[in-house]
């Protein structure tokens, strides 16, 4: 088990993707996450993961700030990713001269007819440009993108273990997700690999987070030995679903935090109902919670 040093501060972090506004799930994660660190007087980072520049609205991080001053919750900001596209250059690199990753220009159909298994994120890739390289390669068209040989590199690393602060002790499994893309054509780095390298640089131990991140953490846990970086605990939490029983969605569920701040709600409140509710397995409903605005 990954043991916090004794007396150390725990650092934690929210991490919103500014492609649409905050809702209630992204308030219980950060509620989470801040609580996390408050309890053994620890920090509290904000990072707001803007590498997909195409999806990327550079009026919602000043959105995101208010919405968490809002809630009552202080925060430290590091730099956002946007900012850090050289490190993880670097890092998929490194990656590349280790003879880890391979090009890959399947596009999302072919990916999806060829598959025949499917992890929590959609179709496993099935591994076509690694088996048949030069099919894959003499197509020509965009450039590729660069795809993790999950099975190489967990046999490079060997067994691995992770500690999640909700579920206990975990044997990574890295190959849940198959050989996740590590370098995208147009973002430029993935989520995996630039998620990864974030929290090591800022300093995160519990890496605090929705359940729905739970298959990630296999493979960044790979990441993390293969790129020498240190290791965290982690502390994935329920999720809250709207009315249909689905985790709930920018698009889909209105109102936004920034909604009910401008119609003058306590978010302090909000924040206090949301701690109320304890969603640490699976995903709940928030039904009953009056939690509506
Ligand atoms: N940026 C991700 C999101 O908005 C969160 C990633 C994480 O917490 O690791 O879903």
């Amino acid at each position: 088990m990954n043991d916090l040093p004794a007396n150390s501060k725990p650092v934690t972090r929210f991490a919103p993707s500014p492609n649409g506004p905050l809702h209630l799930g992204h308030a219980y994660a950060a509620i989470m996450a801040h609580d996390r660190a408050a309890r053994d007087s620890g920090r509290f980072l904000l990072r707001i993961e803007d590498i997909d520049g195409a999806r990327s609205r550079a009026d919602l991080a000043d959105e995101f700030r208010a919405d968490l001053t809002w809630l009552g919750l202080s925060f430290e900001e590091v730099p956002a990713q946007s900012t850090r596209i050289d490190s993880y250059r670097e890092a998929a690199n490194n990656l590349r001269a280790m003879g880890l990753l391979y090009p890959c220009r399947c596009t999302r159909a072919e990916v999806a007819a060829a598959a025949t298994l499917h992890g929590p994120d959609g179709p496993i890739y099935p591994g076509t440009c690694l088996r048949n390289p030069p099919l894959g390669q003499s197509r020509g068209g965009p450039d590729p993108v660069w795809r993790l040989d999950v099975e190489q590199a967990a046999e490079l690393c060997g067994p691995l273990t992770w500690f999640d602060e909700n579920r206990g002790p975990q044997s990574a499994r890295p190959a849940m997700l198959g050989d996740v893309v590590i370098w995208r054509r147009d973002a430029p780095a993935s989520y995996h690999l630039a998620a990864t390298l974030d929290d090591a640089e800022d300093g995160v131990s519990v890496v605090t987070r929705g359940a729905d991140l739970f298959a990630a953490t296999h493979i960044h846990r790979l990441l993390q030995v293969l790129l020498g970086l240190p290791e965290p605990r982690w502390h994935h939490h329920g999720l809250l679903a709207g009315p249909d029983g689905r985790k709930l969605a920018k698009r889909r569920d209105a109102p936004s935090l920034a909604d009910r701040r401008r119609a003058g709600e306590d978010g302090r409140a909000l924040a206090d109902a949301l701690r109320a509710t304890r969603f640490d397995t699976g995903i709940s409903l928030d039904e009953g919670l009056n939690l509506a605005p």
